[in-house]
């Protein structure tokens, strides 16, 4: 059955969700059919992606290497399940993510997607603190702004407002919310002041705190200052909690440091999106020995979670190429050149009216208009200028393939000026 592209586009209006959006008044979708390098064929056009599938695609679409480690391990099986059984491609990349992140997380997870690997680490924090002889600590504490995924469980610490706790309170447990972290350069010690307060206030009914470190993506893409992570750190470590840091987005490298969990270490840590390098479906969760120690003096005396896909072969074996690949190139020197590039190109547009602010951090670029944008205004306008953007609220920002050329990110910053003029 091979449909022409306008009968996609009706069976897919009639029959697909899409990510946030409504069967009765679908927004408009395009099609794509190709995407190799930094570019989609989107609409039989050429583009060049400016938001790597969802941060997820670092090494861009169809690469060699990546193709090779799926056909490779499809080649020797493609799933097996991982209760009693084990594999290399699943040993080989936990060693490679205990080898890659801080020396203390020495424990992996594999989860098969980002907001799996967030409740398994919200369940592994709840499960120590019982281990530990603390059953009444079932709280977390975090800050507004937050985004940890759609799961019940993330959907607790995602920000009350921007998320969705008025939609589903009888479902989600109430949790302990924080002013958001100051930009890079305010005012630390009041924020860290309120923070303190709070965990004083609520510590007896506190697991954990879970953050995203420094940046705060789907909530806003909001950067905030480093020095934030001590002050979790150490409220942590009086009050006896755990601190969890959701590295999905921020992790490989995007906002400058390899993960930001080597500023500061977390008890646990969860990787996803750019994981598999963009091409298959899988997040982990990292823990520490105590951690681990914890969660196995608790009454089930094991970590209560097992997903049929866990440890999923063809995922794993891409995702250690995607890590091999990441390393064996100067990720470092790549993401401040990016970073150059994006505040070059971008910050003229802080003249623009309509512009509240223009930032970067890393290989990420933001224009936060004064407005809710036209989403498909702006979508449009930046194809027409050659470029695939996803604006979200009154933000229109890129976080690039790391692969991207400088003429890449020359043409990424030309459209989305074009797509802030007209959004
Ligand atoms: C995307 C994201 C998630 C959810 O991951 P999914 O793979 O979409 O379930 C959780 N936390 C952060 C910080 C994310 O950016």
């Amino acid at each position: 059955m091979s449909l022409a592209t306008d009968e996609l586009l009706a069976l897919d209006r009639e029959h697909l969700w899409h990510p946030y959006t409504s069967m009765t008044e679908p927004t408009r979708a395009r099609v794509v059919t190709g995407a190799s390098g930094v570019r989609l064929t989107v609409d039989g056009a050429d583009v060049v992606d400016a938001m790597s599938s969802w941060w997820s695609a670092i090494h861009g679409y169809r690469h060699p290497v990546l193709d090779e480690a799926i056909v490779n391990q499809t080649r020797e099986f493609a799933h097996v399940m991982f209760g009693g059984l084990t594999h290399r491609p699943a040993v080989e990349l936990a060693r490679r993510l205990v080898d890659v992140t801080p020396d203390a997380l020495h424990h992996v997870f594999l989860a098969d997607s980002g907001s799996v690997s967030v409740e398994v680490a919200l369940k592994m924090a709840l499960q120590h603190q019982r281990g530990i002889g603390r059953p009444e600590r079932t709280r977390f504490l975090t800050v507004r702004g937050g985004y940890h995924g759609d799961t019940s469980g993330c959907m607790g610490v995602c920000d009350p407002v921007g998320g969705m706790h008025s939609m589903f309170t009888g479902l989600l447990p109430q949790h302990v919310f924080g002013d958001t972290p100051p930009p890079p350069g305010g005012d630390v010690a009041t924020w860290a002041a309120g923070f303190s307060a709070l965990a004083d206030a609520h510590a007896p009914d506190l697991a954990g705190i879970i953050v995203e470190p420094v940046l705060q993506g789907a909530g806003g893409m909001h950067a905030y200052d480093t020095a934030c992570l001590q002050v979790m750190r150490e409220v942590a470590d009086e009050h006896g909690l755990v601190l969890v840091f959701d590295e999905i987005a921020t992790g490989f490298g995007r906002t400058g440091p390899l993960f930001v969990s080597e500023l500061v270490t977390p008890d646990i840590l969860c990787v996803g999106k750019a994981l598999t390098g963009g091409y298959l479906t899988l997040a982990a969760t990292l823990c520490t020995s105590e951690i681990a120690a914890g969660i196995s003096t608790s009454e089930s005396g094991v970590l209560m979670h097992g997903p049929t896909f866990m440890g999923n072969p063809l995922a794993c074996a891409v995702a250690s190429a995607s890590i091999d690949l990441l390393l064996a190139g100067d990720w470092s020197a790549n993401t401040a050149r990016i970073n150059t590039a994006l505040e070059r190109g971008l910050s003229p547009l802080r003249d623009t009216s309509g512009v509240h602010d223009v930032r970067t951090i890393g290989a990420i670029g933001v224009v936060q208009l004064d407005h809710d944008v036209d989403v498909e205004a702006a979508t449009a306008t930046a194809l027409a200028n050659g470029v695939w953007v996803r604006p979200f609220r009154d933000l229109i920002y890129t976080m690039p393939p790391y692969v991207a050329t400088d003429d890449d990110l020359a043409s990424i910053c030309r459209a989305i000026g074009a797509a802030v003029r007209a959004g």
